[in-house]
């Protein structure tokens, strides 16, 4: 029987969802398609919170989204720079130098903090960056940085320079507003808090990031990659009309417009909230357990996930096979030096979203039971 998918994604679907995936071959003209992928994209406007953003939804994983953003508005020589989290954060450092990046690396003192808002602006004043990259949950530590501290702070000491998020463990798990919050470019992908299979990568630019790239002199090395070619695409959809680049993941589109239409219908203000008490709920369960998390303190830890250390005594080995036989996949470290350390449990989507949150209480009591029968003497 299926074992609940309880790593921070891909995560458990609706049936709604998997549903709209089992349809007949469609033409990628087809005139109903042509409304589903306008609609996925106006959708997607709502929820990253932008009026005038350009939405891309292209073929790909969450990697590719940062390549479908970087390779259009990096130039070789540009300055950027990186706050990094954790293990996205230091990957995207080597996707900007692929693209001729000067990077500069913002790193916390201790692997789960965030580098501070002073050094951030001490940063941003010493030198010109053409962009900054923040990851807004980083999935190899649970870390979650404040992205509208990191754009206000952008704001007052380098205005010029772009705001880029990579959203793949965040978008529509953690508040984040566009416009209001001044950010320029949204990376991410299906698999996670949208509630899609994995296989669409999506980014949403704004209008000074869409500037950037028409003023940009040097060629944009991608040919699938290019804005260019996937814009009038987007347009073309958003106005109804079919047009052709390169073929679009069809039922995946479908997929994903019924995962935005459930999230819109309940308002992004409550998706959130939800997160945040799936969140709560399972942190305490953990507290409670007598466990550490990753994240040096609850104002930088995520809610779409929780990175837990084992206990003293307990490894990898002891714990992960037990949570299967349980029915609860869950995931290891993915951290090049504290991986064997610590385990990691997704609580995005419909994880956090179904009422009861049963998925989330099974695995508490997964995990009570496994720990135990490993020898865990729990402290309650
Ligand atoms: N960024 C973050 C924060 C992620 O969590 C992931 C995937 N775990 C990625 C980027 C890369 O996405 P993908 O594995 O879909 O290529």
């Amino acid at each position: 029987s299926h074992k609940l998918c309880m790593i921070p994604g891909p995560i458990e679907f609706h049936e709604d969802v998997l549903n709209a995936m089992a349809t007949p071959a469609t033409s990628h003209i087809d005139p109903g398609f042509i409304s589903t992928f306008g609609e996925t994209l106006e959708g997607l406007r709502a929820v990253v919170g932008t009026k005038a953003g350009q939405p891309f939804v292209v073929a790909g994983s969450g990697t590719f989204s940062w390549d479908l953003a970087m390779a259009n508005v990096v130039e070789p020589g540009d300055k950027a720079l990186v706050v990094s989290t954790g293990l996205f954060g230091d990957r995207m450092v080597d996707c900007l130098k692929v693209f001729g990046a000067d990077v500069q690396v913002l790193r916390p003192e201790q692997l789960g903090g965030v580098p501070s808002t002073e050094v951030i602006k001490q940063a941003l004043a010493q030198d010109s960056f053409k962009l900054i990259t923040v990851t807004h949950v980083d999935t190899s530590t649970g870390v979650l940085v404040d992205v509208q501290q990191v754009a206000n702070t952008v704001r007052q000491v380098s205005p010029q320079t772009l705001v880029a998020v990579d959203g793949v463990c965040s978008v529509a798990a953690e508040e984040l507003l566009m416009d209001d919050w001044g950010v320029d470019l949204v990376m991410t992908a299906s698999q996670k808090a949208l509630g899609c299979p994995p296989g669409l990568a999506v980014v949403v630019a704004s209008a000074r990031a869409l500037d950037a790239w028409k003023q940009r002199s040097a060629p944009v090395p991608s040919y699938y990659g290019a804005w260019a070619r996937w814009l009038p695409v987007m347009q073309a959809y958003e106005s109804r009309k079919p047009m052709y680049f390169a073929t679009p993941a069809v039922q995946l589109i479908m997929a994903l417009h019924v995962g935005i239409k459930q999230l819109l219908a309940r308002g992004m203000p409550k998706v959130y909230a939800a997160h945040r008490q799936t969140s709560d709920q399972f942190k305490r369960t953990i507290q409670v357990l007598g466990l550490e998390t990753l994240p040096l303190t609850e104002s930088v830890a995520a809610h779409s996930m929780t990175a837990i250390y084992y206990p003293t005594g307990i490894t990898a080995p002891d714990l992960l096979p037990r949570l299967s036989q349980r029915g609860i996949i869950a995931a290891g470290g993915v951290h090049p030096v504290m991986a064997p350390k610590y385990f990691r449990i997704g609580h995005m989507g419909l994880t956090a979203l179904e009422p009861e949150r049963q998925y989330v209480t099974k695995t508490e009591d997964a995990l009570k039971a496994s720990l135990q029968e490993a020898g865990y003497h729990l402290t309650e």
